[in-house]
């Protein structure tokens, strides 16, 4: 397999946009877009914080409302993006799905390839939540994973060593996941709960050891821990401003503060966006993001999901092996971070959960929730197979831990 092959052929950049900017502004909305190429970091730009002229600062007019109605948008909508002048079918869309796939085959469909690159390697297994072990729903409390997929995320942990990496808070992805055999990174990889660390001179602030109820050792790294008092703060201020919105609801998920607009009246989103906006005008050292119909407001800190892999797998000692390979599983912008952490340092791909085309750092691709577990079930039964080739989970210092 060729892991430095780049992706030159166009596809469908996703809408919602990752937000270099403070304000999670989309340059495209601004007067000096950049709208027709490929994503790229360079496509976000940082805007002042006063109004200038022409550009009033509210969110009607700088792009967030516009970020806000395309955070989900129905997949006729998204090949109709693609090509205006085309009239969009089922038949378009799915041809436009297999022809993106070529680029992006499904896991399953390269399933044989996959386990020819593992074949002589210890496969460390990178998990991503909402979207990828369970279905988008309407209410975030009701994301729950099937039994299935915990039985099959359970028999993945039981070979390899495996992290779930999610933008939720860590106690509330491992109560929805509730197996104590992985690793948690919660918001997006700024709390993570590890395996105690090899090297001991790797030391700070931020990162301590400490041990769950059953005595075992743990190390926590949390490197936007000076934050959580300021995001309490907003969550606090957030749900008092958002009172008033029918369906509006706020989450503290201790590194981030999240306000779901899922289930608003559309005509109220300018509102919900208004009183985040407003917010952040107080806060500079926040930024804004913006993932499926919500809105999260997170630490101004060079630190994401692709450097929370790297983190684990320093951590596990497995880091820059030839002997090693990573698989992140993920649907969501923010796992674009990640699949970028191994696509550049060559050590392992990214599998991308999408029912449409979109531009991804990805290697493979994967439809749905359905197709994640068939993914990891069939890789529990290649390994059972040729038990022995690869080393194990038990094998790895720190594997098969208990929370
Ligand atoms: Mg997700």
């Amino acid at each position: 397999m060729d892991l430095k092959s780049s992706h030159a052929s166009p596809v469908l950049a996703d809408p919602t946009p990752v937000n270099k900017s403070r304000l999670g502004v989309h340059s495209s909305l601004l007067p000096y877009s950049q709208t027709g190429t490929s994503f790229s970091s360079s496509m976000y730009i940082s805007i002042p914080r006063k109004n200038k002229p022409g550009v009033p600062d509210d969110v009607r007019s700088n792009g967030w409302l516009d970020a806000m109605l395309s955070s989900s948008p129905p997949r006729k909508k998204l090949i109709m993006d693609m090509n205006s002048d085309a009239v969009v079918t089922d038949e378009t869309a799915d041809n436009a799905y297999a022809s993106w796939m070529l680029k992006y085959p499904s896991a399953i469909n390269a399933f044989e390839q996959v386990t020819s690159a593992a074949k002589t390697k210890t496969i460390v297994m990178f998990l991503d939540y909402d979207g990828t072990l369970s279905p988008i729903v309407d209410d975030p409390d009701r994301a729950f994973m099937s039994d299935g997929m915990r039985s099959a995320v359970k028999s993945v942990a039981k070979y390899f060593p495996t992290a779930i990496i999610s933008g939720r808070s860590r106690d509330q992805v491992y109560k929805l996941v509730g197996l104590t055999e992985l690793y948690y990174a919660g918001s997006h990889g700024m709390d993570i709960m590890g395996p105690v660390r090899f090297d001991e001179s790797d030391n700070h602030l931020n990162y301590h050891s400490s041990t769950d109820k059953k005595g075992k050792e743990f190390n926590l790294f949390q490197p936007a821990k000076e934050f959580i008092p300021m995001i309490d703060e907003v969550f606090k201020t957030l749900v008092k401003n958002t009172k008033g919105i029918k369906g509006a609801k706020v989450e503290n998920h201790k590194f981030c503060a999240s306000v779901h607009y899922r289930n608003v009246d559309r005509k109220n989103w300018p509102v919900v966006g208004q009183c985040v906006h407003d917010l952040l005008e107080k806060y500079p050292r926040l930024r804004l993001t913006h993932g499926r119909k919500v809105l999260e407001v997170r630490p101004v800190i060079d630190w994401d999901k692709g450097r929370a892999v790297q983190h684990l797998l320093d951590s596990l000692g497995l880091s820059g092996r030839d002997d090693v390979l990573p698989i992140y599983i993920g649907d969501d912008r923010t796992d674009e971070d990640a699949f970028k952490v191994l696509r550049e340092g060559n050590q392992g791909f990214g599998i991308l959960v999408s029912p449409f085309p979109k531009e991804t750092q990805a290697f493979y691709s994967l439809r749905d929730p359905a197709e994640v577990m068939e993914f990891l079930t069939r890789l529990v039964n290649w390994k059972e197979v040729n038990d022995g080739v690869a080393v194990s989970a038990a094998s790895v210092p720190g594997g098969q831990r208990e929370c």
